[in-house]
């Protein structure tokens, strides 16, 4: 398998993680992104001490922590205000923080360049069309009406993963759970050094992305997932806001430019059968797509790459490589999704509350264990 040629199918996150790791390991990449413009959405994403630990496998730790802001707590706010915990994070490298928010943007530059850097092709505005798997390798079609033969192909193209589609039709789809994110940038406030997540039925979260950027998150439970035209969006979200405490509501009074409000109705997967049909494999949200509840979506996408590089550099096979990261990753996984799903229904009252600063506990305690 030393030599194999590796076709990644999405230059997101996981494909990107995934093309610097292979590339670490002496196989060949090529990536086909969908998107001609090869862009990402401006606001930000929070990352723990898993994430900081993959960086540094990555060789990317220093450029990623330049990039984003380093954070060591999460404080907890009651509905009105009230800071009820100043909860600290583990950290699994001494020296380093446990917590970073870093703009997407950001994160893709970084990730990007070292993809680049270490060598991996990338084609954008192109989709595999056809794939035909042989047992020896895989043709695959693609919409520029080129054609190639590769060893392997991994499907990271996320959570309308068509990849997944085409190679196993009868699995599950994205469902949606009746919560949605609003979410916008501000000038950081000069004394947010944290995460601070005001708990409620409309959840509120302040990230620090950089030392002059943070971002709001507003989670709101949409009954019936109803459709909001980007004109107005601005005075949606601020509407949403309109009972947050008052701090939080004179920030929402800078919310007024509608293009930069990033809208998101959540939804979630998890792939219970197989990761993989003969020589092609699906990584990241493509099969298991998690709320954002814990903050852990692209860092399992990532810890996902690490695992299936090392698996492939280890095995004879693509299936004993794909059935070994399968079985490393299944449980973590899951755990995640459901850890974060069951967050999301109490919030929405489906469910007894769950103690968000326990939850967050338990997250930890999962993924500081190694991967
Ligand atoms: C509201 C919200 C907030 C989130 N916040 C966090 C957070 O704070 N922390 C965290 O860790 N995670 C967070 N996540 C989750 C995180 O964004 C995802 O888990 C992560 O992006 C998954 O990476 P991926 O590579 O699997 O998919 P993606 O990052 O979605 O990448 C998929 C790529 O494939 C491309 N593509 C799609 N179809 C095709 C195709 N047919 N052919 C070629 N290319 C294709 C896409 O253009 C894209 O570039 C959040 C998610 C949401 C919805």
């Amino acid at each position: 398998m030393e030599k194999a040629r590796i076709l990644i199918i999405g230059g997101g996150i996981g494909g990107l993680t995934s093309a610097i790791a292979l590339r670490r390991r002496g196989f060949q990449v090529e990536i086909v992104e969908k998107d001609p413009t090869w862009s990402v959405y401006g606001v930000g994403i929070i990352q723990q001490s898993n994430v900081v630990r993959a960086m540094a496998e990555l060789d990317v730790l220093d450029s990623y922590l330049h990039a984003g802001f380093g954070f060591d707590h999460v404080e907890i706010f009651m509905a009105n205000g009230k800071l009820i915990a100043r909860v600290p994070s583990p950290k699994l490298i001494e020296g380093y923080p446990a917590n970073v928010g870093i703009s997407r943007l950001a994160l893709h530059k970084v990730l990007g360049d070292k993809a680049v850097e270490a060598g991996a092709q990338i084609r954008l505005g192109v989709v595999a069309t056809e794939f035909d798997d042989d047992g020896a390798g895989v043709d695959v079609r693609f919409s520029d009406g080129s054609q190639g033969r590769y060893d392997l192909v991994i499907g990271a193209d996320g959570v309308y993963s068509s990849t997944r589609a085409m190679i196993l039709p009868d699995a599950a789809t994205p469902e949606f759970v009746g919560q949605s994110v609003w979410r916008y940038n501000f000038q950081r406030l000069p004394d947010l050094d944290c995460l601070r997540a005001t708990e409620g039925s409309v959840g509120v979260g302040l990230v620090p992305l950089a030392d002059d950027l943070m971002y709001m998150y507003v989670t709101t439970p949409e009954p019936g997932n109803p459709r909001y035209p980007r004109k107005g969006r601005a005075a949606a979200m601020r509407a949403k806001l309109a009972d947050a405490p008052p701090a939080l509501r004179e920030l929402a009074a800078q919310i007024t430019e509608d293009d930069e409000v990033v809208y998101k109705p959540l939804e979630w997967i998890f792939l219970e059968g197989d990761w993989h049909k003969g020589r092609i494999a699906l990584i990241g949200d493509a099969v298991h797509t998690t709320t954002p509840h814990l903050g852990q979506g692209a860092g399992m996408a990532i810890e996902d790459s690490l695992v299936l590089a090392e698996e492939l550099a280890r095995a004879d096979t693509p299936q004993e490589a794909f059935r070994a990261f399968r079985a490393r990753r299944f449980e973590r996984c899951r755990f995640i999704v459901e850890q974060s799903k069951a967050i999301c229904e109490s919030q929405l009252g489906r469910r007894p509350p769950v103690d968000q600063a326990k939850a967050v506990r338990g997250m930890f305690e999962v993924t500081s264990q190694p991967i």
